[in-house]
Protein backbone atom coordinates (compact mmCIF):
# COMPACT_ATOMS: atom_id res chain seq x y z
CA UNK A 1 0.00 0.00 0.00
CA UNK A 2 3.01 2.39 0.77
CA UNK A 3 4.75 1.88 -2.49
CA UNK A 4 1.43 1.95 -4.35
CA UNK A 5 1.08 5.61 -2.88
CA UNK A 6 4.35 6.73 -2.58
CA UNK A 7 4.81 6.06 -6.47
CA UNK A 8 1.32 7.45 -7.03
CA UNK A 9 2.74 11.05 -5.26
CA UNK A 10 6.01 10.83 -7.48
CA UNK A 11 4.17 10.97 -10.96
CA UNK A 12 2.30 14.04 -10.10
CA UNK A 13 3.94 15.87 -7.18
CA UNK A 14 8.56 14.98 -8.08
CA UNK A 15 9.41 17.27 -6.00
CA UNK A 16 7.89 16.08 -2.68
CA UNK A 17 9.92 14.57 -0.45
CA UNK A 18 9.21 10.82 0.81
CA UNK A 19 10.51 8.90 3.32
CA UNK A 20 9.48 5.72 4.64
CA UNK A 21 9.80 4.02 7.91
CA UNK A 22 9.52 -0.12 7.74
CA UNK A 23 10.69 -1.79 10.90
CA UNK A 24 11.70 -5.10 9.21
CA UNK A 25 15.00 -5.35 7.10
CA UNK A 26 13.62 -5.72 4.02
CA UNK A 27 10.37 -4.67 2.24
CA UNK A 28 7.27 -6.65 1.77
CA UNK A 29 7.72 -9.31 4.46
CA UNK A 30 4.68 -9.34 5.57
CA UNK A 31 1.17 -10.02 4.10
CA UNK A 32 2.41 -8.38 0.71
CA UNK A 33 4.88 -11.02 0.78
CA UNK A 34 3.95 -13.84 -1.69
CA UNK A 35 3.93 -16.70 0.33
CA UNK A 36 2.37 -14.67 2.83
CA UNK A 37 -1.14 -14.20 0.55
CA UNK A 38 -2.84 -16.22 -2.25
CA UNK A 39 -1.85 -14.17 -5.10
CA UNK A 40 -5.20 -13.91 -6.55
CA UNK A 41 -6.11 -11.01 -8.48
CA UNK A 42 -9.12 -9.94 -7.14
CA UNK A 43 -11.51 -9.16 -10.01
CA UNK A 44 -14.98 -11.34 -8.05
CA UNK A 45 -14.53 -13.79 -10.99
CA UNK A 46 -14.42 -16.74 -9.14
CA UNK A 47 -15.03 -15.36 -5.28
CA UNK A 48 -18.84 -16.13 -4.83
CA UNK A 49 -18.74 -14.55 -1.53
CA UNK A 50 -18.67 -11.02 -4.25
CA UNK A 51 -22.31 -12.05 -5.05
CA UNK A 52 -24.57 -13.57 -2.36
CA UNK A 53 -27.85 -15.02 -2.62
CA UNK A 54 -30.41 -13.09 -0.99
CA UNK A 55 -32.68 -14.13 1.68
CA UNK A 56 -35.57 -14.07 -1.24
CA UNK A 57 -33.09 -15.74 -3.62
CA UNK A 58 -32.10 -13.23 -6.06
CA UNK A 59 -28.72 -12.17 -7.37
CA UNK A 60 -27.20 -9.18 -7.72
CA UNK A 61 -23.95 -8.64 -9.63
CA UNK A 62 -23.49 -5.22 -8.26
CA UNK A 63 -20.75 -5.98 -5.42
CA UNK A 64 -18.51 -8.84 -7.83
CA UNK A 65 -18.34 -5.65 -10.89
CA UNK A 66 -17.33 -3.17 -8.50
CA UNK A 67 -14.36 -5.28 -7.35
CA UNK A 68 -13.78 -6.15 -10.65
CA UNK A 69 -13.89 -1.87 -12.14
CA UNK A 70 -11.50 -2.10 -8.86
CA UNK A 71 -9.06 -4.50 -10.20
CA UNK A 72 -8.91 -2.60 -13.83
CA UNK A 73 -7.31 -0.01 -11.95
CA UNK A 74 -4.43 -2.11 -10.84
CA UNK A 75 -4.19 -4.02 -13.93
CA UNK A 76 -4.05 -0.34 -16.16
CA UNK A 77 -1.83 1.33 -13.67
CA UNK A 78 0.69 -1.63 -13.95
CA UNK A 79 0.28 -1.57 -17.98
CA UNK A 80 1.43 2.25 -17.42
CA UNK A 81 4.23 1.76 -15.45
CA UNK A 82 5.86 -1.75 -17.28
CA UNK A 83 5.49 1.07 -20.80
CA UNK A 84 7.23 3.76 -18.48
CA UNK A 85 9.61 1.23 -17.18
CA UNK A 86 9.29 1.89 -13.57
CA UNK A 87 7.60 -2.13 -13.33
CA UNK A 88 10.03 -4.19 -15.13
CA UNK A 89 9.05 -7.98 -17.12
CA UNK A 90 5.62 -8.49 -16.03
CA UNK A 91 6.06 -11.94 -16.04
CA UNK A 92 7.61 -11.10 -12.85
CA UNK A 93 4.70 -9.94 -11.08
CA UNK A 94 1.38 -11.30 -12.78
CA UNK A 95 0.54 -14.61 -14.55
CA UNK A 96 -2.19 -15.62 -16.48
CA UNK A 97 -3.93 -18.26 -14.44
CA UNK A 98 -7.64 -18.91 -15.26
CA UNK A 99 -10.53 -18.20 -12.00
CA UNK A 100 -12.43 -21.16 -11.67
CA UNK A 101 -15.09 -21.58 -9.06
CA UNK A 102 -16.32 -25.06 -8.25
CA UNK A 103 -19.22 -25.98 -6.31
CA UNK A 104 -20.98 -29.73 -5.48
CA UNK A 105 -24.64 -30.56 -4.79
CA UNK A 106 -27.61 -29.59 -6.69
CA UNK A 107 -28.47 -26.62 -4.71
CA UNK A 108 -25.30 -24.68 -5.12
CA UNK A 109 -24.72 -26.26 -9.01
CA UNK A 110 -28.41 -24.11 -9.40
CA UNK A 111 -26.66 -21.23 -7.98
CA UNK A 112 -23.38 -21.34 -9.51
CA UNK A 113 -25.64 -21.51 -12.72
CA UNK A 114 -28.10 -18.29 -12.12
CA UNK A 115 -24.47 -16.41 -11.10
CA UNK A 116 -23.11 -17.44 -14.81
CA UNK A 117 -26.00 -16.63 -16.72
CA UNK A 118 -26.37 -12.97 -15.14
CA UNK A 119 -22.39 -12.60 -15.04
CA UNK A 120 -21.95 -13.83 -18.65
CA UNK A 121 -24.23 -10.10 -20.29
CA UNK A 122 -21.59 -8.29 -17.80
CA UNK A 123 -19.07 -6.89 -20.36
CA UNK A 124 -16.13 -7.25 -17.26
CA UNK A 125 -16.89 -11.16 -17.10
CA UNK A 126 -18.10 -11.60 -20.70
CA UNK A 127 -15.10 -14.48 -21.49
CA UNK A 128 -17.20 -16.85 -18.41
CA UNK A 129 -18.08 -20.25 -18.79
CA UNK A 130 -20.27 -22.59 -17.03
CA UNK A 131 -20.69 -26.34 -17.38
CA UNK A 132 -21.20 -29.30 -15.40
CA UNK A 133 -20.19 -31.62 -17.62
CA UNK A 134 -17.20 -34.07 -15.77
CA UNK A 135 -15.64 -34.31 -19.29
CA UNK A 136 -15.15 -30.54 -19.88
CA UNK A 137 -13.99 -29.73 -16.20
CA UNK A 138 -11.90 -32.61 -16.40
CA UNK A 139 -10.92 -30.78 -19.01
CA UNK A 140 -10.27 -27.80 -17.76
CA UNK A 141 -8.50 -29.04 -14.26
CA UNK A 142 -7.93 -32.27 -14.05
CA UNK A 143 -7.52 -32.87 -10.31
CA UNK A 144 -10.60 -31.74 -9.65
CA UNK A 145 -12.63 -34.82 -11.26
CA UNK A 146 -9.44 -37.53 -10.85
CA UNK A 147 -11.44 -40.35 -9.22
CA UNK A 148 -14.40 -38.48 -8.23
CA UNK A 149 -17.42 -40.05 -7.63
CA UNK A 150 -19.94 -40.58 -10.40
CA UNK A 151 -22.92 -40.32 -8.90
CA UNK A 152 -21.77 -37.01 -7.37
CA UNK A 153 -23.23 -33.77 -8.84
CA UNK A 154 -20.71 -30.76 -9.35
CA UNK A 155 -20.44 -27.90 -11.81
CA UNK A 156 -17.63 -25.32 -12.48
CA UNK A 157 -17.24 -21.68 -14.23
CA UNK A 158 -14.00 -20.22 -15.69
CA UNK A 159 -12.53 -16.83 -16.93
CA UNK A 160 -9.64 -16.76 -18.78
CA UNK A 161 -8.65 -13.35 -18.01
CA UNK A 162 -7.89 -14.42 -14.58
CA UNK A 163 -4.47 -13.34 -13.13
CA UNK A 164 -1.95 -14.59 -10.15
CA UNK A 165 -0.08 -11.89 -8.99
CA UNK A 166 3.12 -11.67 -6.51
CA UNK A 167 2.84 -8.49 -4.56
CA UNK A 168 6.44 -8.63 -3.04
CA UNK A 169 7.46 -8.20 -6.92
CA UNK A 170 5.41 -5.71 -7.17
CA UNK A 171 6.81 -3.74 -3.98
CA UNK A 172 10.09 -4.23 -4.65
CA UNK A 173 10.13 -2.70 -7.79
CA UNK A 174 7.93 0.41 -6.68
CA UNK A 175 10.42 0.95 -4.02
CA UNK A 176 13.39 0.64 -6.14
CA UNK A 177 11.49 3.00 -8.45
CA UNK A 178 10.70 5.42 -5.41
CA UNK A 179 14.44 5.44 -4.16
CA UNK A 180 15.76 5.89 -7.62
CA UNK A 181 13.95 9.03 -7.30
CA UNK A 182 14.92 10.10 -4.33
CA UNK A 183 12.89 8.76 -1.63
CA UNK A 184 14.24 7.57 2.08
CA UNK A 185 13.78 3.96 2.40
CA UNK A 186 14.79 3.25 6.29
CA UNK A 187 15.20 -0.45 6.89
CA UNK A 188 14.91 -2.06 9.97
CA UNK A 189 13.17 1.74 11.60
CA UNK A 190 9.93 1.11 13.70
CA UNK A 191 7.58 3.83 13.85
CA UNK A 192 6.51 4.21 17.83
CA UNK A 193 4.29 6.97 17.79
CA UNK A 194 2.43 10.03 16.03
CA UNK A 195 1.85 13.23 17.39
CA UNK A 196 0.20 16.14 15.95
CA UNK A 197 2.26 20.17 16.77
CA UNK A 198 0.40 23.17 16.82
CA UNK A 199 1.24 23.71 13.27
CA UNK A 200 -0.74 20.50 12.56
CA UNK A 201 2.47 19.06 10.94
CA UNK A 202 3.06 15.63 12.57
CA UNK A 203 6.24 14.24 14.66
CA UNK A 204 7.10 10.99 13.56
CA UNK A 205 8.80 9.26 16.36
CA UNK A 206 11.03 6.10 15.12
CA UNK A 207 13.81 4.00 16.76
CA UNK A 208 16.41 2.44 14.89
CA UNK A 209 16.03 -1.31 15.48
CA UNK A 210 19.48 -2.07 15.09
CA UNK A 211 21.21 0.54 17.01
CA UNK A 212 18.42 1.54 19.26
CA UNK A 213 18.79 5.14 18.26
CA UNK A 214 15.68 7.10 18.23
CA UNK A 215 14.62 10.24 16.22
CA UNK A 216 11.98 12.25 15.43
CA UNK A 217 10.94 13.59 11.89
CA UNK A 218 8.52 16.12 11.40
CA UNK A 219 6.09 15.55 8.41
CA UNK A 220 2.77 17.66 6.88
CA UNK A 221 0.88 14.31 5.49
CA UNK A 222 1.48 10.57 7.30
CA UNK A 223 0.87 7.51 5.74
CA UNK A 224 -0.10 4.95 8.02
CA UNK A 225 0.78 1.56 5.56
CA UNK A 226 1.66 -0.15 8.49
CA UNK A 227 -0.67 -3.51 7.98
CA UNK A 228 -1.37 -5.09 10.93
CA UNK A 229 0.75 -2.45 12.75
CA UNK A 230 -1.67 0.44 11.55
CA UNK A 231 -4.29 0.35 14.03
CA UNK A 232 -2.02 0.94 17.27
CA UNK A 233 -0.36 3.96 15.04
CA UNK A 234 -3.07 5.17 14.13
CA UNK A 235 -4.79 5.06 18.28
CA UNK A 236 -1.19 6.97 19.03
CA UNK A 237 -2.03 9.69 16.42
CA UNK A 238 -5.29 10.21 18.97
CA UNK A 239 -7.44 11.56 15.61
CA UNK A 240 -11.06 11.15 16.82
CA UNK A 241 -11.65 8.86 13.78
CA UNK A 242 -9.86 5.80 15.08
CA UNK A 243 -12.39 5.92 17.85
CA UNK A 244 -14.50 2.43 18.20
CA UNK A 245 -12.04 0.49 16.17
CA UNK A 246 -10.41 -2.63 17.62
CA UNK A 247 -9.12 -5.68 15.44
CA UNK A 248 -9.17 -9.50 15.40
CA UNK A 249 -5.97 -10.89 14.30
CA UNK A 250 -6.58 -14.54 12.44
CA UNK A 251 -3.20 -16.18 11.12
CA UNK A 252 -3.56 -17.95 7.42
CA UNK A 253 -2.21 -21.16 7.10
CA UNK A 254 -1.79 -22.87 3.64
CA UNK A 255 -0.94 -26.09 2.18
CA UNK A 256 1.55 -26.17 -0.15
CA UNK A 257 2.76 -28.51 -2.77
CA UNK A 258 6.19 -28.24 -5.17
CA UNK A 259 5.40 -31.68 -6.79
CA UNK A 260 6.24 -31.25 -10.05
CA UNK A 261 3.77 -34.23 -11.35
CA UNK A 262 1.32 -32.27 -9.48
CA UNK A 263 1.60 -29.09 -10.63
CA UNK A 264 2.04 -29.51 -14.62
CA UNK A 265 -1.63 -30.96 -14.08
CA UNK A 266 -3.29 -27.63 -12.62
CA UNK A 267 -3.17 -24.47 -14.09
CA UNK A 268 -5.76 -22.07 -12.18
CA UNK A 269 -7.15 -20.93 -8.91
CA UNK A 270 -10.49 -22.92 -7.90
CA UNK A 271 -12.16 -21.20 -5.42
CA UNK A 272 -15.47 -22.79 -3.55
CA UNK A 273 -17.90 -22.09 -1.43
CA UNK A 274 -17.36 -21.21 2.20
CA UNK A 275 -19.11 -23.52 4.42
CA UNK A 276 -22.55 -22.22 6.43
CA UNK A 277 -21.10 -20.03 8.82
CA UNK A 278 -17.16 -19.73 7.83
CA UNK A 279 -16.41 -15.74 7.08
CA UNK A 280 -15.97 -15.20 3.61
CA UNK A 281 -12.00 -15.08 3.84
CA UNK A 282 -12.27 -18.81 4.34
CA UNK A 283 -12.99 -19.84 0.80
CA UNK A 284 -11.35 -22.60 0.19
CA UNK A 285 -9.62 -22.69 -3.00
CA UNK A 286 -6.37 -24.48 -5.25
CA UNK A 287 -4.07 -22.04 -6.37
CA UNK A 288 -1.93 -21.95 -9.04
CA UNK A 289 0.76 -20.29 -8.11
CA UNK A 290 3.92 -18.52 -9.63
CA UNK A 291 6.78 -16.77 -6.99
CA UNK A 292 10.31 -16.02 -9.04
CA UNK A 293 9.01 -18.04 -11.94
CA UNK A 294 8.71 -20.92 -10.23
CA UNK A 295 5.08 -22.81 -10.46
CA UNK A 296 3.56 -24.53 -7.24
CA UNK A 297 -0.03 -24.73 -5.79
CA UNK A 298 -1.25 -23.79 -2.83
CA UNK A 299 -4.81 -24.67 -1.11
CA UNK A 300 -6.41 -23.29 2.14
CA UNK A 301 -6.89 -21.18 3.67
CA UNK A 302 -6.70 -22.52 6.99
CA UNK A 303 -6.91 -20.25 10.12
CA UNK A 304 -4.77 -20.26 13.28
CA UNK A 305 -4.97 -17.88 16.05
CA UNK A 306 -2.33 -15.98 17.45
CA UNK A 307 -2.76 -12.74 19.39
CA UNK A 308 -0.04 -10.64 16.94
CA UNK A 309 -1.22 -8.66 14.64
CA UNK A 310 2.12 -8.92 12.29
CA UNK A 311 3.34 -12.30 11.29
CA UNK A 312 6.58 -11.01 13.35
CA UNK A 313 4.74 -8.80 15.95
CA UNK A 314 3.84 -9.21 19.76
CA UNK A 315 1.77 -11.28 21.71
CA UNK A 316 0.84 -7.85 23.72
CA UNK A 317 -0.76 -6.54 20.34
CA UNK A 318 -4.35 -7.14 21.00
CA UNK A 319 -4.39 -6.14 24.97
CA UNK A 320 -2.42 -3.25 23.85
CA UNK A 321 -4.83 -2.54 21.28
CA UNK A 322 -7.97 -2.24 23.66
CA UNK A 323 -9.06 1.32 25.09
CA UNK A 324 -12.14 2.53 26.52
CA UNK A 325 -13.70 3.42 23.59
CA UNK A 326 -13.19 0.21 21.30
CA UNK A 327 -13.88 -2.48 24.21
CA UNK A 328 -18.00 -2.06 23.92
CA UNK A 329 -17.89 -3.09 19.91
CA UNK A 330 -15.40 -5.70 20.87
CA UNK A 331 -17.22 -7.29 23.36
CA UNK A 332 -20.63 -7.21 20.97
CA UNK A 333 -18.71 -8.70 18.28
CA UNK A 334 -17.29 -11.43 20.80
CA UNK A 335 -21.00 -11.97 21.79
CA UNK A 336 -22.90 -12.40 18.49
CA UNK A 337 -20.26 -13.90 16.18
CA UNK A 338 -20.72 -17.42 17.26
CA UNK A 339 -20.49 -18.78 13.96
CA UNK A 340 -17.02 -17.17 13.29
CA UNK A 341 -16.04 -18.52 16.79
CA UNK A 342 -17.51 -21.81 16.19
CA UNK A 343 -15.39 -21.99 12.68
CA UNK A 344 -12.28 -20.68 14.53
CA UNK A 345 -12.35 -23.36 17.23
CA UNK A 346 -12.75 -26.35 14.49
CA UNK A 347 -10.22 -25.17 12.70
CA UNK A 348 -7.38 -24.98 15.53
CA UNK A 349 -8.27 -28.49 16.68
CA UNK A 350 -8.48 -29.95 13.24
CA UNK A 351 -6.04 -32.83 12.72
CA UNK A 352 -3.66 -33.10 9.93
CA UNK A 353 -5.60 -35.76 8.70
CA UNK A 354 -9.13 -33.62 9.07
CA UNK A 355 -7.34 -30.50 6.81
CA UNK A 356 -6.09 -33.54 4.06
CA UNK A 357 -9.60 -34.51 3.83
CA UNK A 358 -10.96 -30.33 3.24
CA UNK A 359 -8.27 -30.51 0.46
CA UNK A 360 -9.74 -33.83 -0.97
CA UNK A 361 -12.96 -32.52 -1.50
CA UNK A 362 -11.30 -30.28 -3.72
CA UNK A 363 -8.89 -32.55 -4.99
CA UNK A 364 -9.53 -36.21 -4.23
CA UNK A 365 -6.31 -37.89 -5.20
CA UNK A 366 -4.44 -35.69 -2.53
CA UNK A 367 -1.88 -37.56 -0.43
CA UNK A 368 -0.38 -36.55 2.96
CA UNK A 369 3.16 -36.94 1.83
CA UNK A 370 2.89 -34.49 -1.13
CA UNK A 371 1.80 -31.59 1.02
CA UNK A 372 3.16 -29.57 3.58
CA UNK A 373 1.54 -26.42 5.54
CA UNK A 374 2.88 -22.66 5.77
CA UNK A 375 1.97 -19.88 7.85
CA UNK A 376 1.07 -17.02 5.95
CA UNK A 377 0.21 -14.06 7.03
CA UNK A 378 -2.23 -12.34 9.52
CA UNK A 379 -5.39 -10.89 8.45
CA UNK A 380 -7.14 -8.36 11.37
CA UNK A 381 -10.17 -8.05 10.87
CA UNK A 382 -11.80 -4.83 11.63
CA UNK A 383 -14.51 -4.42 14.42
CA UNK A 384 -16.22 -1.01 14.63
CA UNK A 385 -18.45 0.53 16.59
CA UNK A 386 -22.00 0.63 14.67
CA UNK A 387 -25.20 2.95 16.06
CA UNK A 388 -27.49 -0.23 15.58
CA UNK A 389 -25.85 -3.60 16.75
CA UNK A 390 -23.41 -1.83 19.01
CA UNK A 391 -20.11 -3.81 17.33
CA UNK A 392 -19.44 -5.34 14.28
CA UNK A 393 -17.08 -7.06 12.66
CA UNK A 394 -16.43 -6.18 8.58
CA UNK A 395 -14.45 -8.46 6.43
CA UNK A 396 -13.32 -5.79 3.98
CA UNK A 397 -10.38 -2.72 4.16
CA UNK A 398 -11.02 0.42 5.30
CA UNK A 399 -9.38 3.31 4.73
CA UNK A 400 -9.14 6.40 8.24
CA UNK A 401 -8.78 9.66 7.15
CA UNK A 402 -8.18 12.45 9.78
CA UNK A 403 -6.82 16.02 11.23
CA UNK A 404 -8.05 17.74 8.00
CA UNK A 405 -6.44 15.21 5.35
CA UNK A 406 -3.17 15.19 7.30
CA UNK A 407 -2.88 11.76 8.20
CA UNK A 408 -4.34 8.68 7.00
CA UNK A 409 -4.07 4.93 7.05
CA UNK A 410 -5.56 1.25 6.09
CA UNK A 411 -7.00 -0.99 8.15
CA UNK A 412 -8.24 -4.54 7.23
CA UNK A 413 -7.34 -7.39 4.78
CA UNK A 414 -9.60 -7.97 1.87
CA UNK A 415 -9.97 -7.65 -1.04
CA UNK A 416 -6.67 -6.15 -0.40
CA UNK A 417 -3.33 -5.92 -2.32
CA UNK A 418 -5.27 -6.01 -5.20
CA UNK A 419 -7.34 -3.06 -4.94
CA UNK A 420 -4.59 -1.27 -3.71
CA UNK A 421 -4.50 1.01 -6.47
CA UNK A 422 -8.23 2.01 -6.22
CA UNK A 423 -7.86 2.26 -2.34
CA UNK A 424 -4.68 4.84 -2.61
CA UNK A 425 -6.10 7.10 -5.03
CA UNK A 426 -8.96 7.01 -2.50
CA UNK A 427 -6.36 8.56 0.00
CA UNK A 428 -5.02 11.39 -2.47
CA UNK A 429 -8.62 12.14 -3.09
CA UNK A 430 -9.97 12.47 0.70
CA UNK A 431 -6.21 13.80 1.72
CA UNK A 432 -5.66 16.45 -0.78
CA UNK A 433 -9.04 17.36 -2.87
CA UNK A 434 -7.55 20.68 -4.28
CA UNK A 435 -5.15 18.93 -6.51
CA UNK A 436 -6.92 15.91 -7.25
CA UNK A 437 -9.29 17.79 -8.53
CA UNK A 438 -7.30 19.89 -10.72
CA UNK A 439 -3.71 18.55 -12.42
CA UNK A 440 -3.54 15.77 -10.52
CA UNK A 441 -6.80 14.08 -11.66
CA UNK A 442 -5.01 14.63 -15.34
CA UNK A 443 -2.38 12.50 -14.81
CA UNK A 444 -3.70 9.53 -12.94
CA UNK A 445 -6.92 9.77 -15.56
CA UNK A 446 -3.66 9.14 -18.38
CA UNK A 447 -2.27 6.32 -16.36
CA UNK A 448 -5.90 4.96 -15.31
CA UNK A 449 -7.99 5.84 -18.08
CA UNK A 450 -10.83 4.05 -16.65
CA UNK A 451 -10.69 6.19 -13.37
CA UNK A 452 -13.91 7.84 -12.84
CA UNK A 453 -15.86 6.56 -15.26
CA UNK A 454 -15.93 2.51 -15.32
CA UNK A 455 -15.80 -0.26 -17.63
CA UNK A 456 -18.43 -2.57 -17.27
CA UNK A 457 -20.85 -0.06 -18.52
CA UNK A 458 -19.73 0.67 -21.70
CA UNK A 459 -18.78 -2.74 -23.59
CA UNK A 460 -16.33 -1.62 -26.20
CA UNK A 461 -14.37 -0.01 -23.05
CA UNK A 462 -14.60 -3.16 -21.24
CA UNK A 463 -13.33 -4.97 -24.28
CA UNK A 464 -10.21 -2.75 -25.29
CA UNK A 465 -9.49 -2.33 -21.67
CA UNK A 466 -8.90 -5.97 -21.07
CA UNK A 467 -6.98 -6.71 -24.68
CA UNK A 468 -4.68 -3.38 -24.05
CA UNK A 469 -3.72 -4.14 -20.76
CA UNK A 470 -3.27 -8.12 -21.34
CA UNK A 471 -1.07 -7.26 -24.78
CA UNK A 472 0.98 -5.31 -22.29
CA UNK A 473 1.23 -7.56 -19.10
CA UNK A 474 1.81 -10.22 -21.52
CA UNK A 475 -1.08 -12.26 -20.23
CA UNK A 476 -2.59 -13.46 -23.60
CA UNK A 477 0.35 -14.14 -25.34
CA UNK A 478 2.03 -16.33 -21.93
CA UNK A 479 -1.39 -18.07 -21.61
CA UNK A 480 -1.17 -19.54 -25.34
CA UNK A 481 2.70 -20.67 -24.29
CA UNK A 482 1.48 -22.33 -21.07
CA UNK A 483 -1.14 -24.04 -22.92
C1 LIG B 1 -3.62 -15.27 4.28
C2 LIG B 1 -3.83 -14.06 3.41
C3 LIG B 1 -4.22 -14.21 2.09
C4 LIG B 1 -4.43 -13.09 1.28
N1 LIG B 1 -4.74 -13.28 -0.04
C5 LIG B 1 -4.84 -12.20 -0.86
C6 LIG B 1 -5.06 -12.38 -2.24
O1 LIG B 1 -5.14 -13.51 -2.72
N2 LIG B 1 -5.18 -11.27 -3.03
C7 LIG B 1 -5.07 -10.00 -2.50
O2 LIG B 1 -5.21 -9.06 -3.26
N3 LIG B 1 -4.86 -9.80 -1.19
C8 LIG B 1 -4.73 -10.87 -0.35
N4 LIG B 1 -4.48 -10.69 0.98
C9 LIG B 1 -4.45 -9.31 1.51
C10 LIG B 1 -3.14 -8.61 1.20
O3 LIG B 1 -2.05 -9.47 1.46
C11 LIG B 1 -3.05 -7.35 2.04
O4 LIG B 1 -4.23 -6.60 1.92
C12 LIG B 1 -1.89 -6.45 1.62
O5 LIG B 1 -0.73 -7.21 1.38
C13 LIG B 1 -1.67 -5.44 2.71
O6 LIG B 1 -0.60 -4.59 2.34
P1 LIG B 1 -0.10 -3.49 3.38
O7 LIG B 1 0.94 -2.72 2.70
O8 LIG B 1 -1.28 -2.77 3.94
O9 LIG B 1 0.47 -4.34 4.62
P2 LIG B 1 1.78 -5.22 4.78
O10 LIG B 1 2.19 -5.91 3.54
O11 LIG B 1 1.56 -6.08 5.99
O12 LIG B 1 2.89 -4.15 5.06
C14 LIG B 1 2.96 -3.42 6.25
C15 LIG B 1 4.40 -3.10 6.50
O13 LIG B 1 4.49 -2.20 7.60
C16 LIG B 1 5.56 -2.63 8.44
N5 LIG B 1 5.28 -2.11 9.78
C17 LIG B 1 4.29 -2.48 10.62
N6 LIG B 1 4.32 -1.75 11.74
C18 LIG B 1 5.35 -0.88 11.60
C19 LIG B 1 5.89 0.16 12.42
N7 LIG B 1 5.38 0.45 13.60
N8 LIG B 1 6.97 0.85 11.96
C20 LIG B 1 7.51 0.58 10.74
N9 LIG B 1 7.05 -0.39 9.94
C21 LIG B 1 5.97 -1.10 10.36
C22 LIG B 1 5.54 -4.13 8.34
O14 LIG B 1 6.80 -4.71 8.69
C23 LIG B 1 5.21 -4.34 6.87
O15 LIG B 1 6.35 -4.40 6.05
C24 LIG B 1 -4.26 -11.79 1.82
C25 LIG B 1 -3.84 -11.63 3.15
C26 LIG B 1 -3.61 -12.74 3.93
C27 LIG B 1 -3.11 -12.56 5.33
Amino acid sequence: MSATLGTLIKQVQPDWSIEVFESRTAVATESTNAWNNAGTGHAALCELNYMPEAADGSLSPAKAIDINEQFQLSRQWWSTLVQKGILGDPSTFINPTPHMTFVRGEANVDYLRRRFEILKDEPLFADMEFSDDPAQIAEWAPLLVDRRSKDEVFAATRSESGTDVDFGAVTHQLFDYLVSQGAKLHLGHQVRKLKRRADGTWDVFVRNLAGYGKQVVNAKFVFVGAGGGALSLLQSSKIPEISGFGGFPISGKFLKTDNPEIVAQHKAKVYGKAAVGAPPMSVPHLDTRVVDGKESILFGPYAGFSPNFLKKGSWWDLPGSIRAHNIGPMLKVGLTQWSLEKYLAGELMASRETQMNTLREYMPTARTADWEMITAGQRVQVMKKDPEKGGILQFGTEVITGAEGSIAGLLGASPGASTAVYAMLGVLEKCFPEQYAGEWSKTFTAQVPSLGTGLNGDPEAARASLAATSEVLGLSRRAVESA
